[in-house]
């Protein structure tokens, strides 16, 4: 997953983005890029490894000069961690600079640029990406915008992009609209964000959200909408509104925060747990459905485990090893409210059980006479092909054991899943969302071997 924020008529560009991307941090703490540019259309650029406040010192922001900027955060799903796959990408092109960010994953990326690299396209990462300013540069047709969607139409998956082209901002998202993208204002200037908290943190006014296929192009203080892609079946990401999103924000139309205390109400429905002293959450993002649990059940809310607020999020960290080491950096319980009780825990997903896992046997040993285990969203028994990084199916642990085997394998009394007509009951109002991850209804024909992407890149460059 990643999150992008771009800023067109803004006096300090490269400022905004960074604050926004700040804000944006909790979608991608692998690397973060801002490319901006001036008012005679010179580019600049600044990426690098690791959290935003890290990549940007005040010294590089001080030469990032301009009002019109993009800027990514990313944490990788196709494409290893490694510098030359952190965005934006910029290149030059006969229109001007080019430069794009992209969040979501395309799921043919792996068969296009195959076929590029056999025609002699030479590409600089292993990022699914950089196919498309690949197909951008080769289209045939004249104008820009026509390139562009010549690009698009071949590629299939998911994709909301900000894309600068010289001084011209272009904000699309993908037919079936999976990611979100929200267009603010900032005194005479345009903002673009994922999340709108990212506008709250620049002081920007919400505009709108964009529509799935939706295409906006920002020059010279002035929004036009361009012709929207071909419609396809929407299909909202239901994930952003379970865990990913932040809570502060609104996505899709809808309070992430409100979304996540209904799904905390319904869990309380389906699966009650009576008798429990305590129900409490997995801290952050299962806070609000620990607060519809409690709200609905009656049951007392506490604050049963305490995070480390300076860790990643353990899954943004790749790798297993590490993955365990952190829950032990990352959560620490409270034992006064444990010791002796039957607690709830709330959480808002289960993907691998290794956190899980590990934080019952923490809950245990500060003296939790039962654990019941609630979760605010169903089984998740698919990969994700559209950007978040759900691990493959062998991984997953609902993939491969049924619920008894999982409350075993992670030591609790009992366990409860919200059922997918819950889930989406609870996001509803009248959006269709992509649930492929628990439902196993993919909406797009699936990738064909997506590590070829990485075994196909010819010589790739090690930097040390
Ligand atoms: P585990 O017990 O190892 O399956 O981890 C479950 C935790 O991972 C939950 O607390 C979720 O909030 C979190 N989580 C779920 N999906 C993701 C994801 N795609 N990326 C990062 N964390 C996730």
């Amino acid at each position: 997953m990643c999150g992008i924020f771009g800023a067109s008529g803004v006096s300090d560009a490269a400022q905004a983005t960074y604050l926004g991307l700040y804000a944006l941090q909790h979608r991608g703490q692998e690397s973060s890029g801002i490319v901006v540019l001036d008012r005679d259309g010179a580019v600049r650029t600044h990426r690098g490894m690791g959290l935003v406040q890290d990549v940007f010192s005040p010294d590089v922001l001080s030469r990032l000069q301009g009002d019109v900027a993009i800027g990514h955060t990313r944490y990788s799903t196709t494409g290893s961690s490694v510098l030359a796959n952190a965005q934006p990408g910029v290149v030059s092109y006969h229109a001007g600079p080019l430069a794009l960010a992209h969040n979501g994953n395309l799921t043919n990326a792996a068969e296009i640029r195959e076929d590029l690299v056999r025609r002699g396209s030479i590409f600089q990462s292993s990022s699914d990406s950089e196919v498309l300013v690949h197909l951008i540069a080769r289209s045939d047709a004249r104008a820009i915008e026509d390139q562009i969607r010549d690009a698009l139409e071949r590629v299939e998956g998911a994709y909301t992009l900000l894309l600068t082209v010289g001084r011209t901002l272009h904000a699309i998202i993908d037919a079936r609209g999976f990611r979100p993208l929200v267009l603010g204002r900032l005194g005479d200037g345009y903002v673009l964000a994922s999340e709108t908290c990212a506008l709250d943190i620049v002081g920007a006014t919400k505009e709108r959200e964009l529509e799935p296929g939706e295409w906006l192009k920002i020059e010279n203080g002035t929004v036009t909408d361009l012709p929207r892609l071909p419609p396809k079946p929407i299909r909202r990401c239901i994930f952003e509104l379970v865990y990913f999103s932040r809570p502060d924000s609104t996505v899709f139309g809808q309070s992430v925060d409100q979304v996540r205390r209904a799904l905390g109400r319904q869990l309380a429905i389906e699966h009650p747990a009576p008798g429990a002293d305590s129900v409490f959450s997995v801290p952050d993002s299962a806070n609000a459905m620990a607060l519809g649990y409690s709200e609905q059940s009656g049951i007392k809310l506490e604050h049963g485990l305490i995070r480390n607020h300076y860790v990643g999020r353990t899954f943004i960290d790749p790798g297993q090893a590490s993955r365990v080491a952190n829950v032990r950096i990352k959560f620490n319980p409270v034992r006064d409210v444990i010791d002796g009780r039957s607690v709830v825990v709330v959480d808002d997903s289960l993907v691998r059980g290794t956190t899980s896992r590990a934080l019952v046997r923490m809950l245990r040993q500060a003296g939790a006479r039962e654990v019941h285990f609630r979760l605010a969203s169903p089984p998740i028994t698919g990969s994700c092909y559209y950007g978040i990084d759900t691990p493959t199916r062998d991984e997953l642990i609902a993939a491969n054991s049924t619920v008894d085997e999982i409350r075993a394998h992670l030591g609790v009394d009992s366990i409860g899943y919200l059922s997918l007509d819950a889930m989406v009951g609870s996001a509803a109002s009248g959006i269709t969302y992509c649930h492929a991850c628990f439902s196993g209804d993919y909406p797009t024909r699936l990738p064909v071997d997506s590590s070829r992407l990485e075994k196909r890149t010819p010589s790739r460059v090690i930097t040390v």
